[in-house]
């Protein structure tokens, strides 16, 4: 298979919708974004890197962080994980709170915001320096140091996070947060404000296409078992109340995040990342999506 040829006609075919979205701007930070950026970058689980367009500008990592951020205590904590959160999709909206009240505050999986800051607050549990760690793992995994956080987009989002507080606060008082809010909120916002190149994020996903691997140093970092089952995840819950959306029409385990990033792997195969920053109403990159199906259709091949 040409990957470059593959890309290449799928991002001219893309530019060609004229779809453009609209960007989050519950994040006044991430409303100034340049909504014609559109980058993809493919890497195949032997190194190999193919990328058109904005593949190697850097954006907010968001929610897509929280792949990151499941690895590490799923790798440390395994299966007792799932006495605080749960591994069913929600069907609801990533920062939603409804199922948080009758669920007794217990998120139903680590990707709506709700599970994910429990996963933070977890991390935040074990290290005294928690967004050191989450960006030393990131790092290991595309063998840098240069993965930072962007500051301005951090500081945006702590201003303006009222509905990450309200559902942290809801699920303290289940018992089911031990962090003071404020700091858990400041480790969370500063997590989702990690920010990467297409090119760099495809390499870090290539753990979860590599059974559990770091394909720079050999290093074991999750089970066979742990990375299908994060996969899985991925692939029911990763896009929140589109991710059937995204099963039916991609085929493949990903992730989103409302910077306008989407990363997906195909096990054994490849990791591939698009970027463009104008969102469907679902909070998921517009071109990316079409990006992502036209991909597996054109390539004939996806998990399923
Ligand atoms: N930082 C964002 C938030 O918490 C992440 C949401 C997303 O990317 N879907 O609202």
């Amino acid at each position: 298979m040409d990957y470059q040829l593959l890309i290449n006609e799928v991002y001219h075919e893309v530019q060609s919708l004229q779809l453009e979205g609209k960007v989050a701007n519950y994040i006044p930070e991430l409303a100034n974004l340049d909504i014609r950026k559109f980058g993809i970058s493919l890497v195949t689980a032997k190194g190999e890197v193919y990328t058109i367009g904005d593949a190697d500008e850097k954006f907010s990592l968001q929610s897509i962080s929280k792949a990151f951020t499941l690895a590490m205590v799923f790798a440390s904590e395994g299966e007792a994980l799932w006495k605080r959160l749960g591994v069913e999709p929600s069907g609801n909206p990533f920062n939603s709170l409804a199922q948080l009240e009758y669920e007794n505050g217990i998120p139903r999986n680590p990707f709506i915001n709700a599970g994910a800051l429990v996963i933070t607050d977890i991390i935040r549990s074990k290290t005294a320096k928690p967004i050191d760690d989450i960006l030393r793992f990131i790092n290991k995994l595309v063998n840098s140091d240069t993965i930072k956080i962007n500051q301005t987009i951090a500081i945006s989002e702590i201003k303006n996070s009222s509905r990450n507080t309200a559902l942290a606060h809801f699920m303290k008082s289940f018992g089911n947060i031990n962090s003071p809010i404020d700091e858990l909120i400041e480790t969370y916002c500063n997590q989702c404000a990690i920010e990467m190149t297409c090119t760099e994020l495809a390499q870090a996903f290539l753990l979860f296409a590599n059974y559990g691997q770091n394909r720079f140093n050999g290093d074991q970092l999750l089970t066979r078992s742990q990375t299908k089952r994060i996969n899985a995840l991925m692939q029911t819950c990763g896009f929140y109340d589109e991710a059937g959306e995204f099963a039916y029409t991609v085929g493949l385990p990903g992730k989103s995040g409302v910077g306008g990033g989407i990363a997906a792997i195909l096990p054994g195969e490849f990791s591939v990342v698009v970027w463009s920053p104008g969102l469907n109403p679902k909070g998921n990159s517009a071109k990316g999506m079409k990006a992502l199906e036209l991909l597996t259709t054109k390539l004939g091949h996806s998990v399923f």
